[in-house]
This record gives structure tokens, sequence and C-alpha cells, in this order.
């Protein structure tokens, strides 16, 4: 099995480390991941600049390299360049923070696993970390590890279909306090957006964003309450953004004849 392994934290990120260390045994696993700090970068891709490639030093026995793109450039090049073979699986984190809801969509973690799908493979995220505004001491990055080297294998035995990858989330909890794993869809989460404005010592104005989560839905069946609740969060995503449903009502109105109508 050979396994490509990516991230949005920097390919010096403990996720990373201790993902691609829990995966070595499985096969070949070939490391393309950002130089620096690449979180929500979502699903850019680097065209006007030149992307740069360095050995880097993960894990022992794993080939490894730092690439000043983003997330989606190390798959596109893991795959296109720099593997010795075709690549079965193509697994992004541990992400350092959990990536629930409409996240995703931020996420370079999640979108590097939507590059992954997008060029045919089974991808997955996998992010593990404490609830919104709570520390922990010990992020238990083994218990996403060992999930996510079980995941390969079934993934191996398993492939996708084409334009769907994995969305996992993994409590912050040793193994043995891991309830189960469940199905879930992305919750819906409500947010206060945070523009501190501030003032450089030029006395030239900017701004610092954040984000605060208000709430989040409280069904059972989302990736929230799952993790909330103990349990490993899979969430099924696809590529294709169309929304169906109100295409089939355009359709039904007959959106284009109104459009040919209009101004006669
Ligand atoms: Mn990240």
């Amino acid at each position: 099995m050979r396994i490509l392994l990516t991230n949005d934290d920097g390919v010096t990120a403990p996720g990373l480390v201790a993902l691609a260390q829990r995966l070595r045994p499985l096969g070949e696993v070939l490391v393309v991941a950002p130089e620096r700090q690449q979180s929500a970068t979502s699903h850019s891709a680097t065209l006007h600049k030149p992307i740069r490639v360095a050995p880097a030093q993960v894990a022992e026995g794993v080939l490894a390299y730092a690439c000043s793109g983003t997330p989606s450039d190390c798959v596109a090049l893991g795959v296109a360049n720099l593997s010795s073979g075709p690549v079965d699986i193509i697994a992004a984190g541990i992400n350092h923070g959990r990536n629930l809801g409409i996240d995703v969509t931020y996420s370079g973690t999640a979108m590097a696993a939507l590059e992954g799908c997008i060029k045919g493979f089974s991808s997955f995220a996998i992010s593990a970390g404490p609830s919104e505004g709570k520390e922990i001491p010990e992020l238990h990055l083994q218990t996403a590890a060992d999930f996510a080297a079980w995941l390969c294998s079934w993934l191996h035995d398993h492939p996708l279909p084409p334009g769907v990858f994995l969305n996992v989330n993994v409590p912050t909890l040793p193994a043995d306090q891991i309830r189960g794993l469940r199905l879930t869809r992305l919750g819906r989460r409500r947010y206060e957006d945070v523009l501190e404005r501030r003032v450089d010592p030029w006395g030239q104005p900017y701004f610092w964003r954040g984000l605060l989560v208000k709430g989040d839905e409280q069904k059972t069946d989302t990736d929230e309450y799952a993790l909330e609740h103990g349990f490993i969060s899979l969430t099924p995503l696809q590529s294709d953004l169309t929304a169906k449903d109100l295409l089939a009502q355009l359709e039904q109105l007959d959106l284009p004849a109104q459009w040919a109508r209009q101004g006669k």
C-alpha cells in the first residue's frame, strides 16, 4: 500500500509526525506537507509563483518533503511528481483542531482530501482537538493515528467511489475511552466574526480576524454531537456542490424561459 500524507499545520506539526509514524508499517508512506502553517487556506492552488520542495525529516523510514505551496499543491505535486509509483490512499492530518460543519470549507486539511478525491484517489482528512474554548493538556494523537491506520487498511480493501471523500474527527481521549465510531453529517454552526481593529507603530490601522463559535446544532446525527459524546465522527463528503433540489425547482419554474421573456 502506498500512502500520500499531507496536512495544513506544516511539516513539523506533531499530528503529522504521529500519523507518519503510525502509518509507516502499513506500506510506503510519502509525506508532502507545507513548509509552514497553512491552516484555513482551504483549496487554494499556487498558480502565480514557483512551488519549491525540499527534503524534510518527519519520521524514521518515511520519505518527506517540505513544500512552499498549499495543502492542495502538496497533494497535486505528490501524486504527479514525487511519488515513486501509483498512490493508493491520500491522508491529511492529523489536524491540530477539529474540523466540523462548514469549517471544512476553510480547512486546508479537509480540502487536501478534496484535492485527492478530485484526482480520483481514496482520500480522507483526520482531525483532533478539544472543544472550542477548552484547553486540554494532552491531544491523544495516538488515538487518532490508530484510527487512521485502521481506516487506511479498510480503504485499501474498499476504495471510495468517485467524487466522495471522508472527514474524520477524533475526540481527544485515550483509546480505551472512545465510545465507538459514528457516521455523521456536517452539523450547522453559528459564528460571530471577530475583526479586531488595531493600529500599527506607523499609525496605520490593521485588522486581525478570528472566529467565535456561538453555538452548534444539537441534533444527534451531527459530527459535533458525536465528538462531544466521545465517539469518533466519520462524515462522507462529496466534491459536487450542485444544489440538486434547487436545480430541479428552477427547472420546474422554467427559469430560462422567464429570462428569455424579460423585457418583452
Ligand atoms: Mn490546521
